[in-house]
This record gives C-alpha cells, sequence and structure tokens, in this order.
C-alpha cells in the first residue's frame, strides 16, 4: 500500500489489470522477446512491449464473456532476459520460466518473440502434463525439419514439437502457406486444417475435451488485412472476430498454456495488430481460467 497515492495514480508497465503477487496467481503472463531466426523481416522482440502497451487501450471487461479481467488473479512477471546471439541459451532460459510457472499449477502465458519460443515451453508441458495436446493457429505449418540449414528455426518450430510429443497430438489450423514436403509432412503425421479456422476447430473439440492442451497462435493465422504487424504476413487469414471467437471455442477445453507470437509491430505504424493481440490476451485470460487463484 501507498498511502495517499494510491487511487489517485496508476502504475504502468505489465499487462492491464494484472497484479503483482507470482504466489497468489493461477496464470502468469511472460514476455519472450526473442528474436534470432525470424527468416523474413526482423522486429519480434518489440512483440511484449507493443501488446502490453496496446493493453492500456482496451477496456478490462469483455461484453463476449460478461467478464472482467479484474476477477481473474494473474499477474505480469516480465520478459525473460534473452540472449542475444545464442538461441540455445535463450530458448533455456525460457524453458526454465515455463517450468517454474507450470511447477506450481499455474497457466503460463508466454508472448513472443518469434515462433520458436514455443518450443521449450511446450517441451516443459509435455512434462508436465501426459496425453498433452498442441492447438496451433498459423498461416504457416512450421513443419520443415530444417530451414538455411538450420534445425532451429522459427519455420521448424512445430517439427521439433512433433518430435517431443508425436505428430498425431498435434492439431494445425488456418495453414495456407508451407513448402510441398512439410506440408506433406503435416498431412501425414498430425491433423493439419488449411485455410479454415472455426469450422474445424469447433469439430475437434469433441476429440480434445478431457485432454491438456496447449495453443500456440502466430499472429500472422489471422489476415493482413487485420494484422499486418508481423514479419512473414500471409494473404488469405481469418478476420479479427473470428480469432477471438476461436480463443472462446478453445476456452471450453483444459487449456493449460498458451502462447501468441510473431507479432512485429514495426510494420504497423496503425498498431491495430499489437491492440488485436491484446483483445486475444484478454479473452485468453478470462477464457483459460474460469475462477479466481486455484
Ligand atoms: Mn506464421
Ligand atoms: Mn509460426
Amino acid at each position: 500500500m501507498n498511502g495517499g497515492i494510491d487511487g489517485l495514480v496508476e502504475r504502468l508497465g505489465g499487462f492491464m489489470g494484472a497484479g503483482d503477487d507470482y504466489s497468489e496467481s493461477s496464470l502468469v503472463i511472460v514476455g519472450a522477446p526473442m528474436d534470432l531466426t525470424v527468416s523474413f523481416r526482423p522486429g519480434t522482440r518489440e512483440g511484449p512491449r507493443s501488446i502490453r502497451q496496446a493493453s492500456y487501450g482496451l477496456e478490462e471487461y469483455s461484453i463476449d464473456l460478461d467478464r472482467d479481467i479484474r476477477e481473474v488473479v494473474f499477474c505480469d512477471a516480465g520478459d525473460v532476459p534473452v540472449l542475444p546471439g545464442s538461441v540455445g541459451e535463450s530458448l533455456r532460459r525460457i524453458g526454465r520460466a515455463a517450468a517454474e510457472i507450470m511447477a506450481g499449477g499455474r497457466l503460463p502465458v508466454f508472448l513472443g518473440g518469434e515462433h520458436l519460443i514455443s518450443l521449450p515451453v511446450i517441451a516443459e508441458a509435455a512434462r508436465f502434463y501426459q496425453d498433452l495436446a498442441v492447438v496451433h493457429l498459423d498461416a504457416h505449418a512450421d513443419m520443415r525439419d530444417e530451414y538455411l540449414g538450420e534445425r532451429l528455426s522459427h519455420a521448424t518450430v512445430m517439427r521439433r514439437v512433433a518430435e517431443i510429443i508425436g505428430g498425431e497430438n498435434i492439431f494445425q489450423f488456418g495453414i495456407r502457406s508451407g513448402c510441398k514436403e512439410e506440408i506433406e509432412f503435416a498431412r501425414r503425421s498430425g491433423h493439419l486444417y488449411c485455410n479454415q479456422l472455426l469450422e474445424p476447430l469447433a469439430e475437434c473439440l469433441p476429440v480434445l475435451e478431457g485432454r491438456p492442451v496447449y495453443v500456440t497462435l502466430d499472429i500472422d493465422v489471422v489476415d493482413p488485412a487485420y494484422a499486418p504487424g508481423t514479419g512473414t504476413a500471409e494473404p488469405g487469414g481469418c478476420s479479427a472476430a473470428e480469432i477471438v471467437k476461436a480463443v472462446h471455442l478453445l476456452g471450453k477445453l483444459n487449456v493449460v498454456g498458451f502462447d501468441l507470437v510473431e507479432v512485429s509491430p514495426v510494420y504497423d505504424p496503425s498498431q491495430r495488430t499489437a491492440l488485436l493481440a491484446a483483445k486475444i490476451v484478454r479473452e485468453a485470460v478470462l477464457s483459460f481460467k474460469k475462477g479466481a487463484a486455484s
């Protein structure tokens, strides 16, 4: 308590509505501003900061869910200090933060950063939750075995995830870009739904029900008209309203972890991408955490 100044000022910094009591929180937001392997245009290191900044422009109340984000006891723990120049060490640090959060039974919400940050988080989730399924929303399959000679890249991240949990446990939606080899691999090994989002997702809900589900959301799944602020934009995606609806559908499942990656605000002076990302995070916090602190 800060005495007389409380109520006269608000302290900004973390995601809107986030408290600062980690021990009481059932959900923890963490930034992972890693930007080391992006192939086309860099800039995702500014993602977490831009999403937090944009969140202050949103209401704390969600009309769709009839809930206020202040009803959820959650915190924004800050950013993992990634190490420029070292992919391996950066991923290890992200994984350690994810393990710490999940060890306490908390739900991690990672803000990227490039998509490769999902790999250590999902790897830890697979250790904590048996029979883990991964829902992957993206314009790209990210199933290349290697990219530019590298096995660790934002273009290979789901291939590495498949090696950990098995391709049959990966459900991909909205995919509309990839090389022939990776699309064939994705079709063969897992559940690949091209172009469409809401319809196949709704159809998969009964299959996923009861299982622990990790959701990884690459903002480029959304059409560049709604989310131009990303490094590898791909025309033909879903609308802003549809991605929010997808989060609501996923809220029917037992979501144990979530990340939102590839926001790159430098390509979007309108800031609509970060604003949409912030809204997605708000709806995710409200959808994935039903009660107060667990
Ligand atoms: Mn993508
Ligand atoms: Mn991706």
